[in-house]
């Protein structure tokens, strides 16, 4: 018998598959190693359940899109989380995965938590003015939490952020029967370094949330590389400057009839921003399209 379903966990080659009357323990079939396909967590496939042998994953939908490290396909949104303070915010950290998640198609979403104990004003108004969904959020106050659980409401998220500034707590305020533990920051970075990296879905809002541990900004960050010519088209609010420059090839880097570099001296665009664009573009300005 053949049935469709979502694949929610993976654990050292078994694959559990959710259908709509319950969940399948399954293996993936011998032809996807040969053709190099790993399922990933979030895969629509078609299973086999069989009586007297091991179901099997036949078929996985093409995907919308995916991340490889940690591996999760057919994100909607990527729940990009950093604290007002301890960890002090970075913008580049943001604006990297801001990047990564425009330019595999995922929405990026900006949490700010930790208000209770810094404001978060400026940071929110760079991000707004960038054209993102921002808000403010406090895992100790409450703030902002009817609002994330409406943006998370019957879509497939996962959350990132440095460690420490709060996911667990954040999704455990979402809905408690996560249970996500929470803590110091060494003590987490101590455990999670012997712990295989597993995505899994949790069922949130109505739709899902992919677990946190492999979402350290870090692993995200080191894996996913975009392209120098790509960089320019992954922050949206360059978007309607790009064309217009006085040198078709401009790279946006420096002052010559640049019209995104008036753009941010006349306020339009965050400095902040374009100070990112600029140490992502030289981290790959020499990389050969063949090398990456
Ligand atoms: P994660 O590593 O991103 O999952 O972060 P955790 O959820 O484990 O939180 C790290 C630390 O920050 C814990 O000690 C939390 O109690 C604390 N924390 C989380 N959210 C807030 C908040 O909004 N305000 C304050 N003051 N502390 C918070
Ligand atoms: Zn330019």
């Amino acid at each position: 018998m053949q049935q469709s379903g979502l694949i929610i966990k993976g654990i050292g080659g078994f694959y559990y598959v959710e259908t709509a009357s319950k969940v399948y323990e399954c293996k993936a079939r011998g032809v996807f190693r040969k053709d190099k396909i790993t399922p990933f967590v979030g895969d629509l496939v078609k299973i086999s359940i069989n009586t007297d042998a091991e179901n099997t994953i036949d078929e996985i939908e093409p995907r919308r899109n995916y991340l490889k490290r940690p591996p999760i396909a057919n994100l909607d949104q990527l729940i990009i989380v950093a604290s007002s303070c301890e960890p002090n915010p970075s913008t580049l950290i943001i604006d990297k995965l801001t990047a990564i998640a425009c330019n595999r198609d995922i929405e990026p979403i900006i949490v700010l938590n930790k208000t209770d104990l810094q404001n978060v004003d400026e940071l929110i108004n760079i991000y707004k003015k960038a054209g993102f969904k921002t808000f403010a959020a406090s895992g100790k106050t409450g703030e902002g939490i009817e609002e994330l659980k409406e943006v998370l409401c019957g879509k497939t998220s996962a959350f990132t952020g440095n460690s420490g500034v709060g996911k667990s707590t954040l999704l455990n305020c979402i809905d408690d029967r996560l249970g996500l533990s929470t803590g110091e920051i060494s003590e987490k970075l101590g455990r999670g370094r012997h712990t295989t990296r597993q995505s899994q879905l949790f069922k949130v809002q109505g739709g899902y949330v992919a677990d946190t541990p492999g979402f350290s900004s870090l692993e995200i960050e080191r894996n996913e590389i975009i392209k120098k010519d790509d960089l320019q088209y992954c922050f949206p609010e360059f978007a309607q400057h790009i064309g217009t420059c006085k040198f078709t090839s401009c790279a946006h880097v420096n002052d010559k009839g640049c019209k995104i570099i008036e753009a941010v001296k006349n306020g339009e665009i965050s400095q902040s921003r374009h100070n990112s664009y600029i140490a992502m573009y030289e981290e790959v300005k020499n990389i050969k399209d063949w090398e990456l």
